[in-house]
């Protein structure tokens, strides 16, 4: 894997190799004690990045996985194959629109209901989940955008 090419792209600080961001980055909340391992965990910062990344990952052959909050327990983003590169997609965290009309807010695939709940105080608005945790959003009243081809 040639790590620089992706640490071109996002910065050099979030492309990540060493073993404890691996390690963190390899599970969600259950165990999967017989998963591969995640070899890098690149963190773009706009979906740009994200299509860039995505094309350098198929340029070096390496296999891909998406990761948004990490808090699910189905093993949806854990590695079934070695030199797997992570997009942890935790820096498009941004509330695009609130569209206090129609009801509605527009955010990035990253986003998580503590930004959505700070993006809502003192509107008077609210979702129908108002725990604030690391959970990225699911579409409720909430509109995810569209990352290149993922979604
Ligand atoms: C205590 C607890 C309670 C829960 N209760 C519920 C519940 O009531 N109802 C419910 O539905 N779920 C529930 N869940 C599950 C969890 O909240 C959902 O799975 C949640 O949507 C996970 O979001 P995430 O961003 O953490 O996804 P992740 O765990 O990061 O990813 C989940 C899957 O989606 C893929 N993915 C993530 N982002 C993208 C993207 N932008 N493009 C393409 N693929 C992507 C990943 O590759 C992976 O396969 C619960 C979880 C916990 C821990």
């Amino acid at each position: 894997m040639n790590i620089e090419r992706f640490a071109a792209i996002v910065g050099t600080g979030h492309a990540r190799t060493d073993a404890k961001t691996c390690e963190y980055f390899s599970r969600d909340i259950f165990f999967w004690d017989d998963a591969a391992g995640v070899a890098a965990v690149i963190s773009p910062a706009d979906a740009g990045q994200v299509a860039a990344v995505l094309a350098e990952a198929v340029s070096q052959g390496l296999p891909v996985a998406v990761r948004g909050g990490g808090m699910s327990y189905t093993g949806g983003y854990v590695a079934t194959q070695p030199a797997t590169v992570l997009v942890d997609l935790g820096r498009l965290n941004a509330v695009r629109e609130l569209n206090r009309e129609d009801q509605y807010l527009t955010v990035e695939a990253g986003a998580t209901w503590e930004s959505v709940s700070a993006a809502l105080a003192g509107t008077g608005l609210q979702t129908a989940i108002k725990d604030r945790t690391r959970v990225a959003c699911p579409p409720l009243a909430v509109r995810c955008l569209k990352v290149s081809s993922m979604r």
